[in-house]
């Protein structure tokens, strides 16, 4: 296990224990993933048949989130095409297609794809977006996709190639700064977090993404805090406690970024710009 190299920055990776997981840890990024391996085949066939209960909850909290991000987009650069990479469903797709944007939903899951037909049309749902689109989106989203994939900088470098020069791209993902310690206190309360069994296998610290994002020839990233604290995961008893320290938590922290502490909240939200120079950055 120690000859493991890191997905994001070739450091060697060691194994550890963070709350009742087994994961391979990078020692000079921070990156992780678990150790054995095991994934979900087919994550949304899973996912759309038996949650449809905490899906709603899930996107309820998480397009309130999205929606803010895409308001700032349009403010700046106004609307223009949007391509949402690993889609699922369509939840996203639709709501940026009811704000007048010409939307399509990727995904690479057949079973996601027909779901998302049916809320954005047939033709705005693709298991693959096809090389005409190259160098015509304004913006490409990927909400908590590079957890789930084996091979992040190849999704990543396809969404580069998706935008014109100019556009954003828009991401999140857990961070792992913040769960690997967020692990520790839940496994103390009795409720201990299980990395092998939440389907994601990658995990980011914003050294790892940041690294990834620039090989993908992602420009002038920018990571900002949006504010995603659902308490989909938690019982209703212990999210009325967790959920709002949690929150306190995540707007300390992002304060504290904003003066050079490492990003400690709870995910990641990253920004880049198609055909810009430079390194990452707090965004103002
Ligand atoms: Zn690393």
């Amino acid at each position: 296990m120690s000859a493991a190299l890191c997905y994001a920055c070739d450091g060697a990776m060691r194994e550890r224990r963070v709350g009742i997981a087994d994961l391979l840890v990078c020692g000079a990024c921070g990156f992780a993933k678990i150790a054995d391996g095991r994934h979900t085949a087919d994550y949304w066939a899973r996912k759309d048949d038996v949650q449809h209960e905490i899906d709603e909850r899930y996107w309820t909290a998480r397009l309130a989130v999205y929606r803010r991000a895409l308001l700032a987009v349009e403010q700046e650069t106004g609307r223009g095409r949007l391509v949402d990479l690993g889609g699922g469903v369509g939840h996203f797709a639709e709501c940026a297609l009811g704000r007048g944007w010409d939307a399509y939903s990727v995904d690479v899951s057949p079973h996601a794809a027909r779901a998302a037909a049916a809320r954005v049309g047939e033709g705005r749902s693709l298991l693959a977006a096809p090389d005409s689109m190259n160098g015509s989106c304004d913006l490409v989203t990927l909400w908590c996709v590079v957890a789930h994939v084996p091979d992040p900088r190849a999704v990543l470098a396809d969404a580069v190639r998706l935008l014109r020069p100019g556009g954003r791209l828009l991401m999140t993902t857990p961070n792992f700064l913040f769960q690997s310690r967020y692990a520790r206190v839940a496994a103390r309360l009795g409720r201990p977090l299980d990395f092998v069994a939440s389907d994601h296998v990658l995990h980011f610290t914003p050294a790892s993404i940041d690294r990834v994002l620039a090989d993908a020839g992602a420009g002038r990233r920018t990571f900002a805090y949006w504010g995603i604290t659902t308490d989909c995961l938690l019982e209703r008893r212990l999210a009325r406690v967790l959920v709002p320290c949690k929150r306190l938590w995540n707007w300390a922290a992002w304060g504290a970024s904003r003066v050079g502490v490492p990003p400690l909240y709870s995910e990641l939200h990253v920004q880049a710009v198609a055909g810009a120079a430079g390194a990452a950055g707090v965004v103002a």
